[in-house]
């Protein structure tokens, strides 16, 4: 099927829609992103997605060329132009074209703007059941990983180095401690039954997924320690998971040639998946 896009305010068939060769998005990696999730027709977390892309722009001197009423318009209409039940909507923003240059080009360069959907079975998924194998490797990314943007070079090589690996994704570590997944933020649960995740700062993505579940992990008694923790203190936990837009809470069974717990998912993630995808899908829009 042919995928109806969004582009700088046109509606066009996927195979018609056309970016400059002089896009600073394809030149330069100038440019940021979100991933909406999409269940039954309606955008998951959509006010956290807006709120963290408007964040992004801000932080590299962007500005969206739609104000908070229509950019949600946009995402309403291209559910509807494209039917789709489950998936995700693609965002993409860029500072817009112009001649090759590292200075940022004259105030008023039209941004482009690019949504496209992708369906995907999020709530069948099977990985969620099975849980991921994760390899941990070297967090090799720029300093501003708060910041959601294209450059996503090394999260690529990062997966495919994993996979080599026989693993099914990265977890990055920088200076003794995981920073988080390639496309994900990684979390672990303690002996003691403690969900520890890495806290705020310029070394990881503010995950949308991460603040629901840490919010409703604090709602269903669960200890939170928001910190940074180590390489050795993941092998040794009882469970691990991540979480992101369109995959919710993912069980991690392995790192490295570690089982983790008994080498399933453990429950506290599973409970964690079924709170997060009742709970946010009941609040979808
Ligand atoms: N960290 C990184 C590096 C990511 O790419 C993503 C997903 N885009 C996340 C964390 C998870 O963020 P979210 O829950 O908002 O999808």
């Amino acid at each position: 099927m042919t995928r109806i896009v969004y582009l700088n305010g046109e509606w066009l068939p996927e195979n018609e829609a056309r970016i400059s060769v002089f896009d600073r998005g394809f030149l330069m990696a100038d440019g940021v992103y979100e991933v909406t999730c999409v269940l039954d027709g309606k955008l998951v977390e959509y006010a956290g997605h807006a709120a963290r892309l408007h964040r992004s722009a801000r932080e590299l001197g962007m500005v969206l060329p739609l104000n908070e009423e229509e950019l949600l318009a946009v995402h309403r209409e291209i559910v509807a132009r494209n039917g789709l039940d489950q998936g995700m909507i693609y965002l993409q923003l860029t500072r817009g074209v112009a001649d090759r240059d590292f200075a940022y080009p004259a105030e008023g360069t039209p941004p482009t703007l690019v949504l496209f959907t992708q369906a995907k079975n999020v709530l069948q998924n099977q990985v969620a059941e099975k849980g991921i194998a994760v390899a941990l490797l070297p967090d090799l990314r720029w300093g501003r990983r708060d910041i959601k943007t294209i450059q996503l070079l090394y999260p690529s090589m990062a997966k495919m180095e994993a996979m080599s690996r026989g693993a099914d994704d990265a977890w990055l570590v920088e200076d003794g401690f995981v920073t988080e997944g390639s496309a994900a933020n990684a979390h672990i649960v303690t002996a003691d039954g403690v969900l520890v995740t890495r806290d705020l700062s310029h070394a990881l993505l503010s995950g949308i997924t991460r603040g629901s579940v840490l919010e409703l992990a604090a709602q269903n008694g669960i200890r939170v320690e928001e910190r940074a923790f180590t390489p050795a203190e993941a092998l040794s936990a009882r469970e691990a998971f991540i979480t992101s837009a369109t995959n919710f809470v993912v069980p991690v069974i392995r790192i490295d040639e570690t089982a983790i717990g008994d080498g399933t998912p453990g429950a506290l993630t599973r409970d964690l998946r079924r709170i997060y995808i009742e709970t946010r899908r009941s609040a979808a829009i």
